[in-house]
């Protein structure tokens, strides 16, 4: 179906919704962007987009063939957390390179290209709820207001307000994994300018370059059981992360002792929606299918999705029929991405004699491990 002229409503401006909106204004139809925050910015730091993703953002034209603002990743080095001792180095997928992108600049970029193409954004915007009707999707507005359009997609993320709309109320599960996020600057680094994932009992350490090398991005996920609340931007203590991972020697206890200021961030899953769309309105992103960050591949599922769905518009008669198709090729891929990512929770925080074991095996096989997992980034959307 051609979407000249369509009207759609895009929940939720992160990576996910403001690509959607892009995507589609791109092909003639009428977006506007609801977001609830006062202005568009992502906490945190940096975000791996792997070739799958990659393939999406160029095809959007939002990156050029070399892409501006990322950093290309030369694989990824394997260390063992006592002294740092290199394990293995995971040369980067042969689907074509990762890049790292501070958040804030891959939305920064995502929020021009939409611009330039016409889409409207709307902050201070938060959606309570959305209505279907035969040939509409009625958003409404905490502040009383509605807005009409052909479709609504919600990119609202991992606490999507909407999916309760099409999937009842679900109770997030704790998955008793922390995440502390900071950045540094690189010339405070003592380790090599490529990414490591140092491993210990309970716990990983993962840091990349960011920003030409201007920064380092370090996230440091443990394992805990002590905690309530979901949320985001929970302020956390430099002194205690250190304490947490005063074990962890080699590159990763420079790196640590570096850090002035960093957020916590409480991993809780939803399953992938059993149900994404009810023919007017669909679920994108995180909405759809939050996963943990142990594949770097939650923005990269999102930038799929946002392929798909068009693809599905371009070829369907209806927005019916365009919304099932999208529900039908996408939840089979990320439930399989999903999965992948909760294994290697488990991988990466072994202890004792499996750790050695996996260490030895890591180091028998670890530069064709990469090969294990091209299947996600071999995969390409766009063609
Ligand atoms: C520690 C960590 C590291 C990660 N690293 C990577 C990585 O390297 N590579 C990768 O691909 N992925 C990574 N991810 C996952 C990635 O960050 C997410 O999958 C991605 O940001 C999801 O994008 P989204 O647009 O679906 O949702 P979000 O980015 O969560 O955006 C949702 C937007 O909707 C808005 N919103 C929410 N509710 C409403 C409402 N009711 N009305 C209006 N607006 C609303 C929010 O304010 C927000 O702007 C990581 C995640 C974590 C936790």
């Amino acid at each position: 179906m051609k979407l000249d002229g369509l009207k759609f409503s895009v929940i939720g401006g992160g990576i996910g919704g403001l690509a959607a909106a892009l995507a589609l204004q791109q092909r003639g139809a009428q977006v506007t962007v609801l977001e609830q925050a006062s202005a568009l910015t992502e906490v945190g730091a940096g975000l791996q987009i792997s070739a799958n993703g990659m393939a999406v953002l160029r095809a959007l034209n939002v990156v050029g063939k070399v892409p501006e603002a990322g950093q290309i990743s030369h694989g990824t080095i394997l260390r063992d957390y006592r002294k740092g001792r290199i394990i293995s180095h995971l040369p980067g997928p042969a689907a074509g390179p990762t890049y790292y992108y501070h958040r804030a600049d891959l939305l920064e970029l995502l929020h021009r290209a939409a611009l330039k193409a016409g889409v409207e954004i709307r902050l201070d915007a938060r959606v309570t709820r959305v209505l279907k009707h035969p040939t509409e999707a009625e958003v409404i507005l905490d502040s009383g207001e509605r807005l009409r359009s052909e479709c609504a997609i919600a990119a609202d993320g991992g606490r999507s307000a909407i999916r309760p709309i099409l999937n009842g109320v679900e109770n997030p599960q704790f998955t008793h994994q922390i995440a502390w996020r900071a950045t540094i600057p690189w010339s405070q680094c003592q380790d090599t300018p490529r990414a490591s994932l140092t491993m210990g009992p309970k716990r990983h350490v993962v840091t990349y370059p960011l920003r030409d090398q201007s920064l380092m991005n370090v996230v440091a996920i443990e394992e805990r059981s002590d905690w309530q609340e979901e949320g985001w931007r929970l302020q956390g203590d430099p002194d205690d992360l250190r304490a947490r991972f005063a074990d962890f020697g080699g590159p990763v206890h420079d790196i640590l002792a570096e850090v002035n200021e960093s957020h916590l961030w409480a991993l809780f899953l939803r399953p992938v929606a059993q149900c994404w769309q009810n023919g007017r309105l669909a679920l994108l992103g995180d909405a759809a299918h939050p996963t943990l960050p142990f594949m770097a591949q939650g923005a990269c599922l999102a930038l799929e999705d946002v392929w798909i769905l068009i693809r599905s518009f371009e070829e369907q008669s209806g927005v019916k029929l365009a919304l099932a198709a999208y529900e039908a090729r996408r939840r089979p891929r990320a439930q399989q991405v999903v999965a992948a990512a909760g294994a290697n929770a488990r991988n990466f925080h072994l202890s004792g004699p499996m750790r050695l074991a996996a260490q030895a095996a890591l180091m028998a096989v670890g530069s064709r491990l990469a090969q294990r997992y091209e299947w996600i980034y071999s995969y390409d959307a766009t063609t």
